[in-house]
């Protein structure tokens, strides 16, 4: 079993990989500042892993990584790390376009501190946030990791700018072995609704959205668009359960552990489109609540389709997604109604 460095790993997609390598046996240190998070996170991640408050086998460091002196108190607080998981960053699109130097900092220059770390502490293994923005507005679908990548706002920017470091990083030196892991839209929650995607404000994505106004901490949804060119007019995305992408996070590192990869990309995605409309339907039946919606103009940027082919990730990693829309609003549901003002309310 190895003991890795999560960067991130007390937000949303961290906090359920946190579980699910814990499960599988790994031991953690988690660098988070909590500027998107909040530690209770993590203690519900301990609490559903059976581990004492003190166990050593979760850690978590305060820190920002965008300062070195915190990432090696990160490193230092492990026996030895064997690899590094990075999801710390900044992810709305919108708040990109306004701040993109922000952007910049911790996206961009975050990472590269990061990495100079890593190479300093003599660890080489990392599995990377991606994302499916890369692709922008995609000419065909499904989406292969061979298609053109061609950021449209500055957080898609600030992803390929990462990926492109860890390109030249990784024929720079060998030894390293790198996971770019592009994810579709992540949303759900682990089934006990312990943990679950908290935003903060008003959310940007669809799926939080949802189920806000299910919760009743909403009044309607805005749909942006009918008339785009799918089966019911509304924009197609390829949503895949977060603890589906947790389990293709551990299937990445026993990868990148095991066949020593220098460098791989793989789409984490459910290869399987819905609608805005289906979305809504399927909350509406996992919830039994009324989502109210209003059809309104299409959202500057969008795309019309958006949709993986993971069938790399499939062959290399042996990973496939498990869970289906239905399961994906059950879960969203029993985390939002258990939790609706999110970690704030515990
Ligand atoms: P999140 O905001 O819930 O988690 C990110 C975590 O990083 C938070 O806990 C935050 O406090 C922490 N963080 C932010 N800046 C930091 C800094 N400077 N130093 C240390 N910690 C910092 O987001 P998420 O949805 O879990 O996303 C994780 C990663 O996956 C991000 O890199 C994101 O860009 C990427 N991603 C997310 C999605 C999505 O839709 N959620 C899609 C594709 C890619
Ligand atoms: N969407 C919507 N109303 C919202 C948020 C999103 O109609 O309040 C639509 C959006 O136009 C897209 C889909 O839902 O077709 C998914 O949007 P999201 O922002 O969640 O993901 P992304 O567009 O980044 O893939």
């Amino acid at each position: 079993m190895a003991q890795l460095l999560i960067t991130g790993g007390a937000g949303f997609i961290g906090s359920h990989t946190c579980l699910v390598l814990l499960e599988a046996g790994h031991d953690l240190v988690v660098l988070d500042d909590f500027s998107n998070s909040s530690p209770e996170s993590l203690k519900r991640v301990r609490q559903l892993a059976n581990l004492e408050g003190s166990s050593p086998r979760l850690q978590v460091v305060e820190g920002d990584i965008r300062s070195k002196s915190d990432l090696r108190k990160g490193f230092r607080a492990g026996k030895g790390i064997d690899a590094v998981i990075h999801f710390a960053g900044l992810k709305a699109v919108g708040e990109s376009v306004r701040e993109p130097l922000r952007y910049w900092d911790v996206n961009v220059a975050g990472s590269q501190s990061l990495l100079s770390v890593m190479q300093e502490e003599n660890c080489r293994t990392l599995a990377f946030s991606s994302s499916a923005t890369l692709y922008g507005l995609p000419e065909r679908v499904p989406v292969t990791e061979a298609d053109p990548v061609q950021p449209i706002n500055p957080y898609g920017f600030t992803k390929a700018a990462v990926e492109q470091m860890l390109e030249d990083l990784s024929s720079s030196e060998q030894g390293w072995r790198i996971a770019r892991l592009r994810y579709f839209n992540p949303v759900g929650a682990h089934p006990s609704g312990q943990i679950g995607e908290d935003p903060n404000g008003i959310p940007n994505n669809l799926f939080p959205f949802v189920s806000q106004v299910a919760v009743g901490r909403r009044q309607e949804l805005k749909v942006f668009g009918n008339d785009w060119p799918t089966p019911d007019g509304t924009g197609v995305r390829d949503y895949i359960h977060v603890m589906d992408l947790a389990e293709g996070h551990l299937a990445a590192i026993q990868h990148l552990m095991e066949q020593r990869p220098q460098l791989l990309t793989v789409n984490l995605g459910s290869g399987q489109g819905h609608s805005v409309l289906e979305v809504v339907q399927a909350f509406e039946k996992a919830s039994s609540r009324p989502v109210a919606y209003q059809l309104v103009e299409r959202r500057p940027g969008d795309a019309a389709t958006t949709v993986a082919d993971p069938s790399l990730a499939n062959r290399l990693l042996g990973w496939q997604t498990k869970r289906s829309l239905a399961e994906i609003c059950r879960d969203g549901w029993s985390w939002q109604s258990q939790n609706p003002e999110g970690y704030r309310g515990s």
